[in-house]
């Protein structure tokens, strides 16, 4: 197949590119070795291209937000999930203290304030800490086809430094979104944050979207046909905060990024497309991962909007 040395010449054409920064919050994520740079193309029945560094483990971030979107709705029903956090495109960066004026709910489930929501709802009302950590853990698992884990190291550098997130969080009790207590809220997804996986798990996870639902290394179904079309549409327009238009309309691929520097494309019914590479442009997005999907959308046509 030409798709290994194809992929080994992209990654060799964006290699150079040294722009942008690590995210300099998190403290594992300032020292993350900024050359690291891997790629891994998933077809659904899971075979598996990839080049560079794709058994790197990095942390999940904001990745994990989609994911975690679907198993809340899978637990408790879409209409209930949307009477929580809305579906419109905020436009705005991913950790804004921003509500909804008209509904007083977070704007869409992959800004902070609706990723906390949709975490506290996870488990039994009133789940503890540790409880929901697993959930998401499991669930996290699920997805990649392997048994994933918290890097507790990330997490308490990131809980170090969470006034940000605490702020959001304290937001929300506020506003009576939910009645949890906002340090736990945070500290849960946190560890969501910082589990860790490798640019080929993400490739999996990406696969699993892209076919409906069913893992393609276990074969089982881990969202429902329908909820996984909800996370897809979510992905498809808020994926990527204030610049989701600039890349629906140029990459043209349903994408989610994370301030690790992982990104992940998902092409309904062919295939999950995943990259890692730590420096970050001004939105927190992979500035060589941005880059290397819009080459990837140009040369082999991958825009769904593009007529057959
Ligand atoms: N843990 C990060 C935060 O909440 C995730 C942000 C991201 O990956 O975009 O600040």
């Amino acid at each position: 197949s030409p798709i290994p040395d194809f992929l080994d010449e992209t990654l060799d054409r964006h290699r150079s590119d040294r722009s942008g920064v690590n995210a300099d919050y998190i403290p594992d994520l300032a020292a993350a070795d900024p050359e690291k740079l891997g790629i891994c193309i998933s077809t659904l029945d899971g075979v598996e291209y990839s080049s560079g560094d794709s058994e790197f483990e990095f942390s999940i971030q904001s990745m994990s937000k989609p994911f975690i979107y679907g198993m809340a709705i899978e637990q408790e029903g879409l209409a209930a999930v949307l009477d929580m956090v809305g579906v419109e495109p905020s436009g705005e960066a991913f950790n804004e203290l921003s509500l909804d004026k008209m509904s007083g709910k977070p704007l869409n489930p992959m800004i902070n304030a609706g990723a906390m929501v949709i975490h506290s709802l996870l488990g039994e009302p009133g789940a503890s800490l540790a409880e929901r950590i697993e959930i998401v853990r499991a669930g996290l698992s699920e997805f990649a086809g392997r048994q994933l884990r918290v890097d507790d190291s990330v997490a308490e550098g990131e809980w170090g430094e969470a006034y940000r997130n605490v702020a959001i969080a304290n937001m929300l009790r506020s506003h009576g979104v939910y009645t949890d207590q906002p340090d736990e809220v945070v500290q849960g997804y946190i560890a969501q944050c910082s589990i860790l996986i490798t640019t080929k798990d993400l490739g999996i996870m990406a696969a699993t979207l892209a076919a409906g639902g069913i893992n393609p290394i276990t074969g089982k179904q881990v969202l429902s046909p329908r909820v996984n079309r909800q996370v897809l549409g979510v992905m498809m327009t808020c994926g990527m905060y204030d610049a989701a238009g600039d890349w629906m309309t140029e990459v043209g691929v349903p994408a989610k990024s994370g301030v690790s520097g992982g990104v992940f494309g998902v092409l309904p019914g062919q295939v999950g497309i995943a990259t890692f590479s730590p420096r970050l442009d001004k939105h927190g997005t992979s500035v060589r991962g941005a880059n290397i999907f819009r080459t990837l959308s140009r040369e082999l046509s991958l825009h769904i909007m593009d007529a057959p």
